[in-house]
């Protein structure tokens, strides 16, 4: 059996006309539900018009170059189904969930998160009698982090009675307690020590610090604390019922709570996975030895190790490096692979490598860690070269840092329960709207994989949240910054130059060498680099990377432009104010339009 549908340009908001840029199917195409059938631009943003359902291309109403407004019919398909002598109408409103996942015009369709290919199990009956459960309510998020209490928060402004499911007292999660917050407290006071230390070449002399770790932990402390105590007071503004103890699924419509002892059961009819990740532990090393410690323990300021190895060359694992290293520890990082933060573009690494280098004691590059004794001097660590070539000698620590990566929770929420669909690696995969296998049961941030950052995951909680109350929303951001708020602090978005290389694309780009930037110089820093790659096709910015104080900063401009579909002029004819070092960005851009003043281009790239 099968039925004929009519696929429609959905609602597009302010624009009155858009062009169509691509054709991707034609007649005779088999397509999935959410396959994309053609692609529109306006002067603001692209977006794809995705396949409501899986099916057969029957008819092609639209070609390249075509103008089309909202409601204009693209195509016909033909999909499995009732026979019916009416044509379906799969246009603009959200008659199922795929219909829904079309992103509203303005907005572009790129998933650099979420998969789109969540496969979608026949939601379950939900039992009518909720008499055996403790609450009842219209959305339980499990897990208080970013992702779940802004989720938690949204569907509650959105008319949701909402329960939000924490196994610790306080709220946040990883980031506020043991992860973004904390970490950026301590950063602080490394920065402000390290230029304390280094200014004396520039005719300001400091003694040396004397540091109070007690005072310095409680100052850190009360920064967390001042957060999520205030995540307590924005959840009972907003009549958020927040139920303490370790939620597990028993059926896909109710979780059971367990807290000293005691077991509560809240039944749902929508539900938020935010159960967020953990350290990753390598087999076979000593963790049950205080010694050795993963972020949360470093984060702890137990003491200064006076010898500090950093086990994994990652982002969080040299910020906490760059702390340890301030407060006075000798640090030798060492990593599996061939470069700190492996994957990032080297010319935004290499200015930080060359500053840790002249700091650290060493930097060990494709070197194991194969085994870790502890003995009474401190733990004696054994390397292996990866490529079989000589390993350094054994060496003792005071301790160690585990900091190889971290893994998500699916393994620990009673998944099966509600039918829930785990990857091996603890992984949960949503669609665009952030639904999960089980139709009613939504998951966001660390627990869903992409980029695990706290930024996404709020997003993504939003849009989780909007879902669930009804609302026409999708992931659809374009891209997602990453920043290590290492010294300097190197922040990257979109294309990478390397990507860029391995992928074969037409990119052009425009730099700025941070020597040349006033600001830079009155800071008494020049190695850093701002850089904007454009689509050599369209003009348009596709990514950029920065590396430098305040990076992390520097990088929302670039993720801002690249969103709306700038190209170089509009980058660089904003004007930037003097002197920032936000000027660089502009400058790149200017750079890549040959239009850059504050260096000599050579005269084939001015213009
Ligand atoms: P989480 O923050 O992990 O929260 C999940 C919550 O769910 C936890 O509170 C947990 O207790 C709770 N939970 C889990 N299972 C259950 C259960 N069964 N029952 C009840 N509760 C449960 N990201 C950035 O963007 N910027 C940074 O600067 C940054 N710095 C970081 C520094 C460090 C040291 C670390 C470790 C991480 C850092 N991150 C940073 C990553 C960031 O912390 C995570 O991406 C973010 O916290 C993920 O949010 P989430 O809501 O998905 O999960």
């Amino acid at each position: 059996m099968s039925r004929t549908i009519e696929v429609r340009v959905p609602d597009m908001g302010d624009f009155d006309a858009v062009d169509v840029v691509e054709v991707l199917v034609e007649a005779g195409d088999s397509v999935d539900a959410d396959d994309g059938l053609i692609t529109l631009e306006s002067d603001k943003a692209s977006m794809e018009v995705p396949a409501p359902e899986a099916g057969t291309v029957r008819e092609m109403q639209v070609g390249e170059g075509d103008s089309v407004s909202s409601d204009d019919l693209i195509a016909i398909l033909e999909v499995a189904g009732e026979a019916s002598d009416a044509v379906d109408d799969a246009s603009g409103e959200a008659q199922n969930d795929s219909a829904a996942d079309e992103a509203p015009a303005g907005e572009n369709t790129t998933n650099s998160g979420p998969s789109s290919e969540a496969p979608r199990a026949d939601t379950p009956s939900r039992p009518v009698d909720t008499s055996d459960a403790d609450l009842a309510v219209d959305l339980v998020v499990l897990g208080s982090g970013p992702a779940g209490y802004t989720a938690a928060f949204r569907a509650a402004d959105l008319g949701l009675k909402v329960a939000l499911v924490e196994r610790y007292e306080s709220l946040g999660g990883v980031c506020l307690n043991v992860g973004c917050i904390p970490s950026k407290a301590l950063l602080h006071v490394a920065a402000l020590l390290d230029d304390a230390a280094h200014f004396g070449d520039h005719g300001v002399q400091f003694g040396a610090p004397t540091i109070d770790l007690d005072a310095l932990r409680a100052w850190k402390d009360g920064v967390v604390r001042r957060l999520t105590g205030g995540l307590a007071q924005l959840a009972k503004q907003r009549k958020v019922e927040v139920v303490q103890g370790t939620g597990t699924f028993t059926s896909p419509w109710r979780l059971q709570v367990e807290h000293d002892g005691a077991t509560r059961t809240l039944a749902f009819e929508q539900a938020i996975v935010a159960a967020g990740s953990r350290p990753v532990e390598l087999p076979g090393l000593p963790y049950d030895d205080q010694r050795l410690i993963d972020s949360t323990g470093a984060l702890e300021l137990r003491d200064i190790p006076a010898r500090l190895l950093v086990l994994g060359g990652g982002i969080i694992g040299l910020e906490m490096a760059t702390v340890y290293h301030a407060l006075g520890s000798e640090i030798t990082v060492v990593e599996l692979t061939d470069e700190l933060m492996p994957g990032t573009d080297r010319d935004l690494v290499k200015p930080l490598q060359k500053r840790l280098a002249q700091r650290y004691d060493s930097i060990l590059l494709g070197v194991k860690v194969v085994g870790i004794e502890p003995t009474d001097d401190g733990l004696r660590v054994s390397f292996e070269a990866r490529d079989g070539g000589e390993a350094p000698e054994p060496r003792v620590f005071d301790r160690v840092l585990s900091s190889v990566g971290r893994r998500p929770n699916g393994d620990r929420i009673g998944a099966d329960a509600a039918g829930l669909a785990v990857d091996e690696r603890g992984f949960l995969t949503v669609d665009r709207q952030m639904r999960t296998n089980v139709g009613h049961i939504f998951a966001v941030g660390d627990i869903v994989g992409g980029p695990m950052l706290a930024h996404k995951g709020i997003h993504e909680g939003k849009v989780a949240a909007e879902v669930a109350a009804g609302e026409r929303s999708s992931f659809d951001a374009r891209v997602i910054p990453s920043v290590a708020y290492t010294d300097p602090e190197v922040a990257w978005v979109g294309v990478t130059e390397r990507e860029a290389k391995e992928q074969g694309l037409n990119i052009g780009k425009g730099s700025f060498p941070w020597a040349a930037s006033g600001r830079s110089l009155a800071m008494a820093r020049d190695e850093g680099l701002t850089k904007v790659l454009f689509d050599e096709d369209t003009g348009k910015i596709v990514g950029a990377g920065i590396v430098g104080p305040h990076a992390g900063d520097l990088i929302a401009e670039a993720t801002l432009a690249i969103e709306m579909g700038c190209d170089a002029h509009d980058i660089g004819l904003t004007i930037h104010p003097h002197p920032t070092l936000s000027e660089t960005v502009g400058q790149s851009a200017e750079a890549f339009a040959g239009t850059l003043t504050d260096l000599y281009l050579p005269k084939k790239n001015r213009r």
